[in-house]
């Protein structure tokens, strides 16, 4: 068959492929901060395109957010780390010890995948250590398998592509988190669609590059209770956060075609209630921005496909 045969055959059995094949599906898993609530649980954004499930930060609850989808904690495919902030972090244990045990929500045979900035082996091998009692008795008396029990890190040296397979490419990009360096948000490209997580980042131009023209971008915020705006613990909050200010210059300048909230930093007390998400959306529509943007949740569900579909979230059982 000649050449061009074999390509047109080839471009027309992309051009068949069913729609949601070249899409890319986001969930926003945990859309909170350190704050332990219920309704908001930790950073942590699942990514599926061409049939791999990446995911973005793994915070508080994180395994039960993915078991509440039915989704086995074993098919994670790789796990992304924007920086070394606990509420970042703390789900990762949960997520590969028991992603391990033989129920169905587990039975990891190989290695979890982790990619991260410098002192994630570091972070890796102290879990490990840590656990290493835990490890031996389920190895040895259970029988699990131990590469499952295993980590296979890659630690970020410089920004630029970080994963590449089945059409889908991460790069990683340097953000400004005050005093915690080095910070990534990742962009993530499959099919000619493109999302932008911006993990924890103040006004950052690269963010802005990387998220000009996006389909999709991913950001956190900052916002406080009025009264409470002039003290330094908000204010040094702000300087590493995105304020509603601080948010509204990136979105102007990047121009996503939808953008979503996350990672709420939302400040007050008794006396000064913080604001609510929809409360920080119109703090940024207060300083001029008026493109799409919409306060994330748990278990929100958005498709990047020729359009983005953005669904609220649906009901979901306490227990699959
Ligand atoms: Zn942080």
């Amino acid at each position: 068959m000649a050449l061009h045969r074999v390509v047109g055959c080839f471009i027309a059995m992309l051009l068949s492929a069913p729609a949601w094949a070249q899409e890319i599906k986001v969930t926003l898993l945990g859309t909170g901060a350190p704050i332990p609530l219920m309704d908001r649980q930790g950073p942590a954004t699942l990514i599926e395109a061409g049939g791999k499930r990446l995911l973005f930060d793994a915070g508080r609850g994180v395994s039960q957010r993915l078991w509440q989808l039915k989704k086995p904690l074993s098919s994670i495919d790789a796990v992304f780390l924007t920086h070394l902030h606990s509420d970042h972090l703390v789900g990762l244990p949960d997520l590969w010890l028991t992603g391990w045990l033989q129920p169905e929500y587990g039975r990891r045979q190989t290695p979890l995948r982790l990619i991260g900035p410098q002192k994630t082996s570091l972070l890796a091998q102290s879990l490990k250590a840590g656990f290493a009692p835990d490890i031996a008795y389920r190895s040895e008396k259970e029988g699990l398998p131990t590469a499952g029990i295993d980590f296979n890190v890659t630690e970020i040296e410089e920004a630029g592509a970080v994963f590449e397979e089945a059409g889908l490419r991460v790069t990683a990009f340097e953000v400004d988190h005050g005093v915690v360096k080095p910070a990534y948000g990742y962009r993530i490209d499959f099919a000619g669609k493109s999302v932008v997580i911006s993990g924890d980042a103040t006004f950052t131009p690269a963010l802005v590059e990387q998220a000009r023209g996006v389909d999709l971008l991913v950001h956190e915020v900052v916002a406080a209770a009025p009264a409470l705006r002039g003290t330094a613990f908000v204010q040094r909050q702000f300087e590493y956060h995105s304020s509603p200010q601080s948010l509204a210059r990136t979105l102007d300048q990047a121009h996503p075609k939808a953008a979503v909230l996350t990672h709420f930093v939302l400040l007050g007390n008794a006396a000064n209630p913080p604001p609510t998400p929809d409360a920080a959306v119109a703090e940024v529509r207060a300083e001029g921005y008026h493109g799409p943007l919409v306060a994330g949740d748990d278990l929100m569900e958005i498709t990047v496909g020729v359009d983005v579909t953005i669904q609220a979230p649906t009901p979901q059982p306490a227990r699959p």
